[in-house]
């Protein structure tokens, strides 16, 4: 951290000859729970974790904005007054958008020299998007001063990446990203934005992603089938079932009385989207309680009814949540993000960590011929100001 924060004001130095006035960061996220719960207006359960986008910035006397990023080695500037989509150097995109976004809302804002530097993994399910967009509006919201709350960071990042860059993205990773908690997950209701965090002791277990290195493919067909699905059943019980706007408002007892009037695959689909959402309700017990048996079963069952009954796993992710499951200090494993591919995650005692990633490694390579990437994370804060000078 405080290797990467000086090799940044380094970088900041060499390409504007000044030091930066402010450095923040905001870092990546799992999705602990929810999986396809966000977009039936239902709940989630991430946690911001330790890795981050680090952006060192200060402000200049005119109306641009440079921005420098270190994983590209590539510097964009725009004016403010037209912020253009940029089809070469498409990573400024999630930066344009933040500050577009921002100015759409009535934020005055001031040109400004950028450089960031990120450890997320890009586009490996740990949201190094969410990760860079909150980075720089706390930057911007740092350097200028202005008012903004958490909540209204976190949309102003979903309708950059929404409305910028083209990416149809829920609230959740930004949410989180801006607003976790150290040692904490935090429950998210997708429909209010009311949300609460909740004890995750990441010293006594660790959260352990492993990536199978499978692409995602045929992922934006088949979520929008999901999506769409969901719709079909939310309409079909609304029939039936007083106030149903969404799948969020349809009860398990009313889901279990009604179910067998639906067509099977949309049976199969609400199913699952109703008992993850009980999942994720459950799961806030389950933490205060810091019962880590219990909340490891749940990601058991969460990664059950994603196979089965939502069909959105492969073999690559079965293969390695059977894997991940036998391995020494395991909990509980399952997929984590859209699925076809990507990551899992795994609940992991502490003390088993290391043994566990070499078993999951060992058997992955044998079983696939791939060798996983695996990362061991903590629960760590959302966005926060590394050092301010101002
Ligand atoms: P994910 O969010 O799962 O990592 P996405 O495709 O949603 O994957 O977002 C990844 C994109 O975000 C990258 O391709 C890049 O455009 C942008 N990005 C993330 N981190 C950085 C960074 N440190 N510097 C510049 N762009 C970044
Ligand atoms: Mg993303």
């Amino acid at each position: 951290m405080t290797e990467r924060f000086a090799r940044l004001k380094d970088d900041f130095r060499k390409i504007f000859g000044t030091n930066p006035s402010v450095v923040v960061k905001a870092p990546g996220r799992v999705e602990l729970l929810g999986n396809h719960t966000d977009y039936n207006e239902g709940f989630v359960l991430p946690a911001a974790i330790n890795v981050d986008v680090m952006a060192a910035g200060e402000l200049r006397d005119d109306e641009i904005i440079a921005v420098y990023s270190a994983n590209f080695d590539t510097k964009v500037e725009f004016p403010l007054s037209n912020v253009e989509y940029d089809t070469v150097n498409k990573w400024s995109n999630y930066p344009r958008g933040v500050i577009q976004a921002l100015q759409d809302t009535g934020a005055r804002l001031q040109g400004a020299n950028i450089a960031i530097h990120g450890n997320v993994p890009i586009g490996s399910g740990l949201s190094s998007s969410a990760a860079i967009e909150m980075a720089i509006g706390f930057l911007m919201q740092t350097l200028l001063g202005f008012e903004m709350s958490g909540k209204d960071m976190a949309l102003i990042g979903q309708r950059a990446e929404n409305k910028f860059v083209g990416v149809n993205t829920g609230i959740m990773d930004q949410f989180v990203s801006r607003l976790g908690k150290k040692d904490h997950a935090l429950f998210l209701d997708c429909r209010t934005l009311e949300y609460e965090h909740l004890p995750l002791n990441t010293s006594e277990v660790k959260i352990v992603v492993c990536d199978t290195m499978k692409r995602r493919g045929l992922v934006d067909s088949e979520y929008d089938l999901r999506r769409s699905q969901c719709e079909e059943a939310s309409r079909l019980l609304g029939q039936w079932i007083p106030n149903v706007h969404a799948l969020r408002d349809v009860s398990a007892a009313a889901f279990e009385a009604h179910k067998d009037k639906l067509p099977e695959v949309i049976r199969k689909r609400a199913e699952h989207v109703i008992y993850e959402n009980e999942r994720v309700l459950k799961s806030r017990e389950v933490l205060r309680a810091n019962d880590y048996e219990a909340f490891g079963r749940l990601f058991d069952e969460s990664h059950n009814s994603s196979r089965d009954l939502y069909e959105v796993s492969c073999e690559e992710l079965d293969k390695m949540v059977e894997i991940c499951r036998k391995s020494p200090g395991a909990m509980g494993a399952r997929l984590t993000g859209a699925g076809f591919g990507g990551c899992t995650i795994s609940l992991v005692k502490n003390d088993f960590v290391e043994a566990f990633q070499k078993a999951v490694k060992t058997d992955y390579e044998k079983n696939t011929g791939v060798s996983p990437s695996i990362y061991v994370c903590t629960a760590e804060d959302g966005a926060s100001v590394v050092a301010n000078d101002t």
